[in-house]
């Protein structure tokens, strides 16, 4: 399972921000697990640059330029340079200040470009009975993905994030029989859209309302490769609750 903590603006002091550190080096010892933390910025690179674990680190974002005269920006590149190897991309959060999908393509190209892998998220706003959100989860993938080379594409992570769950908790999350439902979709749009078995080999999580109550359900009824998890990534109780519901 590929864990991936999306802390958002949530972890606000650098204690915290090791402490949680400190319980996913414990956690990712566990044989299976992959950790992967998407800290605020400035806290990266007191995180990264000492880290001999196997936990992993992720941008929440990156710029859409490549660097220059750029105040605020921060770059692909500059993420890569402290040892940053994940980075996610067009999260709902990101979408609604903005970020189109030409955006989002050429952040994914950046992030590409210098070693990034990229997690790219993709999620409907509501469900309807005609099942036009699949429709709307075709065109995402698609619009993000045909901007890459082919070889490019096989790098990414896609994380399935539906927009009604976010922030919800566990008893209004997507149900496990609608998980897989939505991962077979999102596999055959893949097949579309890569050579080979590489649809087969995409990594492809889900993001929304994931707490210690449901996670232990969702992976095990689903063929789910891991999570995206914000709320309950934070607290760090809450955080390790969470985690030991995998071993
Ligand atoms: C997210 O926004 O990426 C997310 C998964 O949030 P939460 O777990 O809080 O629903």
């Amino acid at each position: 399972m590929l864990i991936v903590a999306n802390w958002k603006a949530y972890v606000e002091d650098i204690g915290k921000a090791k402490k949680l550190f400190a319980i996913s080096k414990r956690f990712s010892k566990e044989k299976g697990n992959k950790i992967v933390l998407a800290p605020p910025a400035p806290f990266l690179s007191a995180l990264t640059l000492r880290n001999k674990s196997n936990v992993g680190f992720a941008a929440q974002d990156v710029s859409q330029t490549t660097g220059g005269a750029q105040t605020g920006e921060a770059t692909a590149q500059s993420y890569a340079a402290v040892g940053v190897k994940y980075a996610i991309i067009g999260h709902s959060e990101r979408r609604a200040a903005g970020d189109t999908d030409a955006v989002i393509a050429e952040k994914l190209s950046h992030a590409v470009a210098h070693g990034l892998t990229p997690i790219l998220c993709v999620g409907e706003h509501e469900r309807d009975s005609e099942g036009r959100y699949l429709g709307f989860i075709r065109e995402e993938l698609t619009n993000a993905l045909q901007s890459l080379a082919p070889k490019e594409r096989t790098r990414i992570i896609i994380a399935y994030e539906p927009l009604w769950a976010i922030g919800k908790n566990a008893a209004l999350s997507i149900k496990p029989n609608d998980l897989i439902e939505m991962v077979l979709y999102i596999r055959k749009v893949l097949a579309e859209l890569l050579h080979g078995k590489n649809a087969a080999r995409t990594l492809i999580i889900y993001g929304g309302a994931v707490e210690p109550d449901n996670i232990r359900e969702l992976a095990a009824s689903s063929r789910i490769d891991g999570f995206l998890v914000g709320h309950a990534s934070v607290n760090p109780h809450i955080f390790m609750l969470l985690l030991k519901q995998l071993v």
